[in-house]
């Protein structure tokens, strides 16, 4: 297995993380926010992207698995639901990446039956190229080529989660 050097360094997440906050934070200037973290890959970049939001809001974690089955179709898993009542609430989904966008769909969906006030997405990476699901990203920290990616949270194999820094991953032959 080989981990590449990085694709993004622990400064340019840093930076990036910070200037999506500021963002957050005068978009939704007034209002308090629910902030769903998307489990397992999120958690690193959530825990950054909270600490710099300045609005009151709550935390809470959703855990699901995506199985894209043919190449326009896929399934979404939900391990652990959410805690809080979004009933006339305004969420914010974080998400490691859009992918497919199979789960960000889903979820999306899965969450607007509760009557939230709102429901925004904010993903780190984008990967554009992939997409099956159109999605409204509301924040998308970097757009990112068509490679498997791992560090600051995302896996291989549940690997790699604790790198600071996001590099190519390459299965060595
Ligand atoms: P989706 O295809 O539903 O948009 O993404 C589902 C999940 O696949 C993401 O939340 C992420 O956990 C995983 N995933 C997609 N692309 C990558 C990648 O390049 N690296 C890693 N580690 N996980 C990925």
């Amino acid at each position: 297995m080989v981990i590449g050097k990085p694709l993004l360094t622990v400064e340019q997440i840093q930076k990036r993380v910070r200037e999506l906050a500021d963002k957050i934070t005068k978009d939704y200037n007034g209002k308090e926010l629910i902030a769903v973290c998307i489990l397992n890959g999120a958690f690193m970049f959530f825990a950054d992207l909270v600490r710099h939001i300045r609005v009151p809001l709550k935390v809470d974690f959703v855990s699901c698995s995506s199985y894209v089955k043919t190449d326009t179709t896929g399934e979404v898993k939900v391990h652990q639901d959410l805690r809080e009542d979004i009933k006339d609430k305004h969420v914010l989904l974080v998400e490691d990446i859009a992918d497919t966008g199979v789960t960000l769909n889903f979820l999306r969906e899965h969450l607007m039956q509760r009557g939230p006030a709102s429901i925004k997405i904010c993903a780190l990476l984008d990967k554009k190229e992939r997409r099956i699901a159109e999605i409204p990203l509301d924040y998308a920290g970097f757009s990112i080529p068509n490679k498997y990616v791992v560090g600051y949270g995302l896996d291989y194999s549940n690997r790699f989660r604790n790198l600071p820094y996001i590099a190519i991953f390459k299965k060595s032959t």
